[in-house]
């Protein structure tokens, strides 16, 4: 047996720092209600930010496919994984957003690492949004391109790295759409000036952004005009699992060629596939319109609380409502205050953020009451 000290030791110094995660059992009850420990509490921490995970068109076409299709893909998607459903949703999607071409990958997570690792190699230079996602720093480390970050969200610390780094001759510009972490938005007329006046590739990965924000919930990069790649993630207000890039019928075939994360992994199974067919289908045809737009004034009212209260509230539009408390401990406390009265208000804290700004990651969904909201607001 190995011997397990290592590891035991590194646990050990988690707990004393306080940085120690475990998972909870949440059993599903209804809506946004789940139970914990014989508790029901009113879950605040989705990113089923519509819904959509219970629309019952969405898991009809869920289930009709797995009865048809069965319940997996039975291969990666260049040996016999590629079933028509998920070149219908490829099609989709491209047409939904506006994009030349678009490929479905079997998570952000997967997406991210793959894709940038294909992207880049050593000759190349990233520069990336100081609070970007896990998943794109990974896919940077992996793709042993030289890496720099510009301080979040400014465009003149991205332009000084552009014109120190004018000699390399492939650069890429990562950022989000919607950082998932604190919830406001990235300059994206910034982003696209940038890049197209230092002939950079940009990168832009939307995965809180789309379904939420936009004309038929496309996103604030409605269409992807100037956008090199777009990735967006089915994993959050689609209510599914997966995820997608647009971008230009070159690129999709070069990638199709050399993304890793997407020649060796099995394809998603049908069920899946189908959902999030179902789901793009919905948003193109605006059924989600008035959800959406509860949602955003729902989201600007709770903000406007929370700092009226004299709670420090990232800016921002979303769902996504991050409350920064600072110290580990004080942003534990008040989660832990907010479950005892029956509130899932997860605390963030590093190495998920930076020290020092830890948090309440508050993520509000149409399936809230104003009541369960209202409630809530009366705890801070
Ligand atoms: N990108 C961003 C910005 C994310 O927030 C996440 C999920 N937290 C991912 C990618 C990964 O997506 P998925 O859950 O589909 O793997």
């Amino acid at each position: 047996m190995y011997e397990n000290k290592i590891f035991e030791d590194k646990l050990k110094k988690l707990e004393k720092e306080k940085l120690l995660r475990q998972e909870t059992v949440y059993e599903y009850s209804h809506d946004v209600e789940y139970i914990s420990d014989g508790k029901v509490l009113i879950n605040f921490s989705s990113n089923s930010y519509l819904g959509m995970h219970r629309d019952s068109r969405i898991i009809k076409a869920s289930k009709e496919a797995v009865e048809a299709m069965g319940t997996s893909s039975i291969a990666s998607r260049l040996v016999c994984g590629t079933l028509p459903i998920h070149a219908e949703l490829e099609k989709k999607i491209a047409q939904w957003k506006g994009s030349e071409a678009a490929m479905v990958l079997n998570s952000g997570f997967q997406a991210n690492l793959g894709i940038i690792q294909a992207l880049a190699n050593k000759d190349s230079l990233i520069l990336a949004d100081k609070l970007v996602h896990a998943s794109i720093i990974d896919g940077i480390r992996l793709s042993n391109a030289k890496f720099q970050r510009f301080h979040h969200n400014d465009m003149d610390s991205l332009n000084r790295l552009l014109e120190r780094y004018s000699d390399i001759e492939h650069k890429i510009i990562i950022s989000e759409t919607v950082f998932s972490m604190d919830g406001d938005k990235a300059p994206l007329e910034g982003l696209i000036k940038l890049s197209k006046k230092h002939g950079a590739f940009l990168y832009l990965d939307d995965a809180h952004g789309a379904g939420v924000y936009g004309s038929k919930g496309r996103g604030p990069t409605a269409e992807v005009e100037g956008v090199d790649l777009l990735l967006g993630t089915f994993s959050k207000a689609f209510g599914s699992f997966g995820a997608y890039a647009c971008m230009s019928e070159t690129l999709k075939k070069y990638l199709v060629n050399s993304c890793r994360s997407y020649i060796y992994s099995t394809a998603l199974p049908p069920a899946v596939i189908a959902a999030n067919l179902k789901a793009v289908e919905l948003l193109d045809q605006q059924e989600y319109e008035s959800k959406q737009k509860m949602l955003i004034e729902r989201c600007s009212r709770v903000r406007d609380v929370l700092k009226n209260k004299g709670y420090k509230v990232v800016d921002g539009e979303g769902p996504i409502i991050a409350i920064i408390i600072g110290e580990e401990h004080a942003a534990l406390q008040k989660s832990k205050e907010l479950l005892v009265k029956g509130f899932l208000v997860p605390a963030i804290r590093p190495p998920t953020v930076p020290k020092g700004t830890s948090r309440l990651r508050l993520t509000l969904s149409s399936l809230h009451s104003d009541k369960q909201v209202k409630y809530l607001l009366n705890l801070f």
